[in-house]
């Protein structure tokens, strides 16, 4: 019997029971691609999943980890080949689907990308789900004919995974960026990514007024609650925000004025069932676009042994910028 090295959680009272253990390939779900798996990362998303803080996982027992990048092993799908060098991010890997944090992941072909020109496996987990997602709130933003010239941008969770990869693109393409952050002692972390001004996160996150002065005309808000109202009620006439995250509530405590006196926009994003031309242009433009520098910068290394205590300190915001799980 074949095995391999994997992460497992098994149904827990209060959170899953994990315990890295031999997995039989034979047990890996359906799909039309085996990946050897070489890198992950550990998103907020892992973090709810390793702690049970939200009910992330829906199949037990389960493989966390919802991205990795690897080499296919074998593949029946027409578009991957032995060899071919693949990023997977979502469609419910770690969630329904058996995850990342494994030597092996056996996944729908039409899941993966191609690893970008230019991108090592290392880099597109440095990158991760979270500098995808942050991509995908660029490319929104851009999509609503937004451009640095109309204003500044305001990034919230500014020193976390989305937020570092979201300033270093904002400011790469032009922007003014305005870094929201708890952490004050990581404002020249957050200038060296390319942000131009440094707010104390707690000047957003209290209940505020149905409309504030205006002091951006776009923004990428990785928290949600009070700090996404707020956003709302101070972003300029047009302009708009892209919002992904939860890091501080799942609300949205606000009033229709930001919309109907502002004609201001609330972007969606996700990232987990994003279609794919829109996933390949992120990742294409990831390739281009990101300073290498400042992603090695923002990235930490950790063998997957140690995913279990990144979790949960991602999920208590203990964690800057982007990790990368070596999977070994
Ligand atoms: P991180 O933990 O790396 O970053 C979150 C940041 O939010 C923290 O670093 C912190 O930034 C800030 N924060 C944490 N707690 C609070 C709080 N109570 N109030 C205000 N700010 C807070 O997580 P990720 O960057 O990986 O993910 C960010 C969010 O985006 C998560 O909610 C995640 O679920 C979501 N997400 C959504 C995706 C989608 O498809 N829509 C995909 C990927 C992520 P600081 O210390 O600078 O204040």
């Amino acid at each position: 019997m074949t095995t391999f090295k994997a992460l497992v959680a098994t149904k827990g009272e209060t959170a899953p029971n994990l315990a890295f253990t031999d997995f039989a390939e034979s047990d890996l779900m359906e799909g039309d691609v085996t990946v050897r798996v070489t890198h992950s990362t550990v998103n907020y998303k892992d973090g709810l999943a390793i702690t049970g803080k939200a009910p992330v996982v829906r199949r037990w027992p389960m493989i966390p980890g919802i991205d990795f990048a690897g080499r296919v092993e074998a593949s029946d799908h027409p578009g991957f080949k032995p060899g071919d060098l693949v990023v997977l991010n979502g469609w419910g890997t770690g969630e329904t689907h058996l995850g990342a944090y494994a030597q092996k992941s056996r996944v729908k072909g039409d899941w993966l990308v191609p690893l970008p020109a230019g991108l090592t496996p290392a880099e597109a987990m440095a990158i991760g789900t979270a500098g995808y997602t942050a991509m995908l709130c660029v490319l929104a933003l851009e999509k609503h004919g937004l451009k640095p010239a109309d204003g500044p941008v305001v990034v919230t969770g500014a020193a976390g995974g989305v937020g570092s990869v979201a300033i270093a693109l904002l400011a790469k393409a032009g922007w003014h960026v305005i870094a929201s952050t708890g952490r004050a002692e990581e404002a020249d972390y957050l200038k060296g990514l390319g942000a131009a001004e440094i707010i104390d996160r707690n000047e957003l996150s209290q209940p505020g007024r149905p409309l504030g002065k205006e002091r951006w005309v776009a923004g990428v808000d990785a928290v949600g609650s009070h700090t996404l109202a707020n956003l709302l009620a101070m972003t300029k006439y047009g302009g708009a925000v892209a919002a992904c995250g939860l890091a501080q509530g799942m609300d949205l405590p606000m009033t229709v004025a930001p919309f109907i006196l502002r004609g201001v926009a609330l972007l969606g994003v996700d990232s987990v069932m994003c279609p794919k031309p829109r996933r390949l242009e992120a990742w294409q433009r990831l390739a281009t676009d990101l300073d290498r520098e400042k992603l090695a910068v923002m990235t930490t290394t950790i063998p997957l042994d140690a995913v279990i205590e990144t979790g949960k300190a991602i999920v208590e915001g203990k964690v800057k910028g982007r990790v990368v799980v070596e999977i070994g």
